[in-house]
């Protein structure tokens, strides 16, 4: 079976939008060269790589499909064209609060079904994220989880970070503990 690490993508991925907001533009999204570092050394340690996103300006008709689609295409081109690193998936979620479906985080969806689709092992898969909606879709999952902080103090994640430059130095350490629940967390 494959292993993957999930990423989260606003704040993790790209440059975060403020607070409350959304990237709306293709000009806008702007890949953080921490997140390269950090794909680089996962590919290496064996893993595959995936992204998970939460996109409810879809659903409020602030950002089209064809846009955020434009923003994966541009990513996945980057990664490949300049790194040779090739993104197993780009979920979105792009529905609403309230719009009852099974892949808007903290549910799971968006990773079981990636894990389905790639026979990927998620008790040795991790997810990556900057909200503790992230660590609970990642939990729910049955991956070991990662949370970069941002300025936040706590989170139930298995680790946790202070930014994405903290992540990049960390990473290697983090994936390369076995076990990795419990121990290790700030
Ligand atoms: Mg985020
Ligand atoms: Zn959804």
């Amino acid at each position: 079976m494959n292993k993957c690490v999930f990423f989260d993508r606003d704040g993790i991925v790209n440059r975060a939008p403020v607070e409350g907001g959304y990237v709306e533009r293709l000009e806008d999204f702007e890949i953080l060269p921490e997140f390269v570092s950090v794909l680089k050394a996962v590919s290496a340690e064996g893993f595959l790589a995936a992204v998970v996103t939460n996109q409810r300006c879809v659903s409020r008709g602030i950002v089209s499909l064809d846009v955020v689609d434009s923003m994966h295409d541009h990513l996945r081109r980057v990664l490949e064209d300049t790194y040779g690193i090739t993104l197993l998936d780009v979920m979105v979620c792009p529905h609403g609060r309230d719009d009852g479906c099974d892949c808007r985080k903290p549910k799971s969806g968006m990773l079981l079904t990636v894990a389905r689709q790639h026979d990927i092992d998620l008790a040795s898969s991790w997810m990556i994220g900057d909200h503790e909606t992230d660590i609970e879709a990642g939990a729910k999952a049955g991956c070991r989880t990662i949370r970069v902080l941002y300025g936040d103090s706590e989170s139930s994640a298995d680790f946790a970070v202070v930014s994405m430059f903290d992540l990049q130095e960390q990473i290697v350490d983090i994936l390369e503990t076995e076990g990795g629940r419990g121990d290790g967390g700030r």
